[in-house]
């Protein structure tokens, strides 16, 4: 399978596009952001308020989570421009996504970005956006040239699906049910490609620039942990029924798996020094729910639990994420369309008697 060339969110603004599904990430993404303005502002300053400053956005993907980190870093400089006189530099953003990623959708979002920057931050924003394909595992952009590099929910996806000495019957993703070759190869093939992350920002990256990177992980070193094998493994149950059914074949579904992995934190540690050029100043782990309109702790009569309601949210999240590499190897909308009817059953149903949060 070539990853540049299936690997893609659903793309537009249809009812199962990755712009109209995308909350549960934004929640992820708005959970990081005081980390975000805290480490732009240290780094604005560090820099002694350099002319310009060069910001790239990895995975940026589609629909509003796209430029919501880009303008965060914005209002962070503006911030402290204003609070110590300055005028605001020119701010350079390269956003980065896989070939196939709708990149027209991004272009066509810029108007009203630019014009909303201008709106919060009360000046122009001198702020030039430009988007280009590549994948983020080899060199993107010329030496030195970058102050910061942001990237949420993107590095769990690996370059290709690892080569797997055995096979990992009747799943899609490493669960309790595959063999200990399967892990293995999974986490080499995640520790060989973030190591070529780490060493091509490195050249890129200027002298003590900084870069946040946000990623699905698991809770323990256990590489079945529920947190984040189970939600694919609903995935694997929906296609294996419709194998049960004759409606896709089993030999399918055993030649092929999702190129992620969600890392324990200390793999990711183990990686970054083992390659060397970066050193970690934060490492911090959180939860989120699964369903990403479920707050538990709100004492809001429209977030009562609802089997059916929760298991739709998380498969239209999930759908919008995997339906093309799921239809590259499995067929048209039809199969998808029954697919996903049986994941929100699944989904529902689990979450009825533990309502999951992954990391
Ligand atoms: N940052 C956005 C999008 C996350 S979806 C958000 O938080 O909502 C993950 C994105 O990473 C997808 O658009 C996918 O195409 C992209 N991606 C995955 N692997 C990539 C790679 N090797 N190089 C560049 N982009 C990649």
């Amino acid at each position: 399978m070539n990853m540049e060339s299936v690997l893609r969110m659903n793309p537009g603004h249809e009812p199962n596009s990755y712009a109209r599904n995308s909350t549960h990430q934004r929640n992820v993404m708005f959970k990081a952001m005081p980390i975000v303005k805290e480490r732009v502002r240290a780094l604005y300053r560090k820099a002694l308020f350099p002319n310009h400053f060069a910001v790239a956005g990895l995975g940026c993907a589609s629909g509003s989570n796209s430029l919501l980190a880009i303008s965060w870093i914005i209002e962070a400089i503006s911030g402290l421009c204003s609070q110590t006189g300055r005028s605001l530099p020119e701010v350079l953003v390269f956003l980065k996504d896989l070939p196939g990623n709708d990149f027209n959708s991004v272009f066509s979002s810029l108007p009203s970005f630019y014009e909303n920057l201008k709106e919060k931050n009360r000046v122009e924003s001198n702020c030039y956006v430009s988007a280009m394909p590549g994948s983020f595992y080899g060199r993107l952009f010329p030496s030195r040239s970058l102050h910061f590099v942001h990237s949420s929910y993107s590095v769990h996806w690996l370059s290709q699906v690892p080569e797997l000495p055995e096979q990992n019957k009747g799943s899609i993703y490493m669960a309790s049910t595959s063999p200990s070759s399967v892990f293995q190869a999974y986490m080499k093939q995640f520790q060989k490609d973030l190591t070529n992350l780490l060493s091509s920002r490195a050249e890129e990256i200027i002298p003590g620039g900084e870069m946040v990177l946000i990623l699905i992980g698991r809770s323990i070193p256990d590489p079945t942990s529920e947190d984040c094998c189970l939600l694919l493994w609903w995935l694997s149950r929906s296609l294996v029924e419709m194998a049960d059914g004759g409606l896709v074949e089993a030999a399918d579904i055993d030649s092929f798996n999702l190129p992620v992995y969600m890392p324990y934190k200390q793999e990711v540690t183990d990686v970054v020094e083992g390659e060397g050029s970066f050193t970690i100043n934060r490492l911090e782990t959180f939860e989120v729910n699964w369903d990403p309109f479920y707050h538990e702790d709100e004492d809001d009569e429209n977030c009562t639990f609802d089997k059916f309601k929760s298991g739709q949210n998380v498969a239209d999240c999930i759908r919008s994420v995997t339906e093309p590499i799921l239809r590259s190897h499995f067929g048209d909308g039809l199969v998808m369309e029954n697919v996903f009817k049986r994941y929100v059953r699944l989904v529902g149903e689990h979450l009825e008697v533990e309502k999951t949060k992954g990391m």
